[in-house]
């Protein structure tokens, strides 16, 4: 029966990336990640069980009471679609489960308390019901309010909806790293609503943290050819790192002194680093080889980019 009921979004991955976590809210589920050391419980996921099953977790008789079909999770919203006359879809990252989209109803009548808790950007505890299609957000309580000051700066929401379109298609599918690309993606908007680092560094650094996080590390310290970490020179798309002077094909591109120290700063979150970095286009040149590089990788083109290549 374990075997029928295993959640989908907990499909296993070949391994997993352990890394520095931003500051953020409190992401640790207590039922999903269990005690330092214990293996995860992989059909624990109320989203995807059959009713009947659900209502004997707790020792109780199977109902079809709301209440039974009601769970909770913390979500930060990346975007919102129009459904009907007044009521939107919601696609969120949920700290759990990765990505979930949620129906939210009445949220587009100007009275709707719940549809500006669920602005893209904001960080909330929603509740929901399940449903037949999509499951229905009942109530949502704010945890951080990053949408006003991200979206009352250009910079910080072109730069921002280039995270959520990035961690949309990042949690895809895959429940086990959720709360890696959960804390990710509230640190940096994070940094984003507080300005605590420019937005092109936030994004860089998002940009190359995720996709070590989905399993497309970047490599900065040696060469990805030869390994060696002697006269690294260049840029490498398709090896996904830095190369060397021997190793440097055709097509890899040059970085400067410079854009290799960017890099490393942004791969690794090391602020202090870019702060010692003189040449004030590299970050701006570095960016342009990390989009890039994401969109080959994930074989996709971000709309969100191009606002930032009209800009840059
Ligand atoms: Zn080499």
């Amino acid at each position: 029966m374990g075997h029928r009921y295993r959640c989908q979004h907990h499909s296993s991955r070949p391994e997993s990336t352990h890394l520095g976590r931003e500051q953020g809210p409190q992401v640790r589920d207590p039922v999903l990640a269990g005690p330092a050391g214990r293996r995860r419980r992989r059909t624990s996921c109320p989203r995807r069980r059959p009713a009947a099953l659900r209502a004997w977790d707790n020792g109780s008789v199977p109902t079809t009471t709301a209440a039974s079909r009601t769970y909770r999770e913390t979500v930060i919203v990346l975007g919102t679609y129009p459904l009907g006359e007044s009521d939107r879809i919601v696609v969120c990252l949920s700290s759990g489960h990765g990505l979930l989209r949620a129906v939210a109803k009445g949220v587009r009548r100007s009275s709707s308390k719940l549809g500006a808790r669920l602005e893209p950007f904001m960080i909330s505890d929603v509740s929901l019901v399940h449903g037949r299609n999509l499951d229905t957000v009942t109530q949502a309580v704010t945890r951080k309010a990053y949408a006003a000051p991200i979206v009352a700066d250009y910079d910080a929401y072109t730069h921002a909806s280039a995270i959520a379109e990035v961690a949309e298609y990042v949690a895809q599918g895959d429940g086990e790293t959720a709360s890696e690309i959960f804390a990710l993606t509230a640190g940096a908007l994070s940094a984003l609503a507080r300005r605590t680092h420019a937005a092109q560094d936030v994004l860089n650094s998002y940009l190359a943290r995720s996709m070590r996080i989905a399993g497309w590390y970047i490599e900065t310290e040696a060469c990805v050819r030869c390994g060696t970490q002697d006269g690294l020179v260049s840029w490498s798309m398709a090896g996904g790192g830095i190369v060397c002077t021997e190793c440097a094909q055709a097509g890899d591109r040059p970085l400067s002194g410079d854009m290799m120290q960017y890099l490393r700063g942004v791969a690794t979150g090391s602020w202090e680093v870019l702060q010692g970095i003189e040449d004030p286009t590299a970050g701006q040149r570095v960016g342009a080889l990390l989009r890039r590089y994401v969109q080959w990788h994930l074989e996709r083109e971000f709309r969100s980019f191009a606002l930032l290549e009209r800009t840059s």
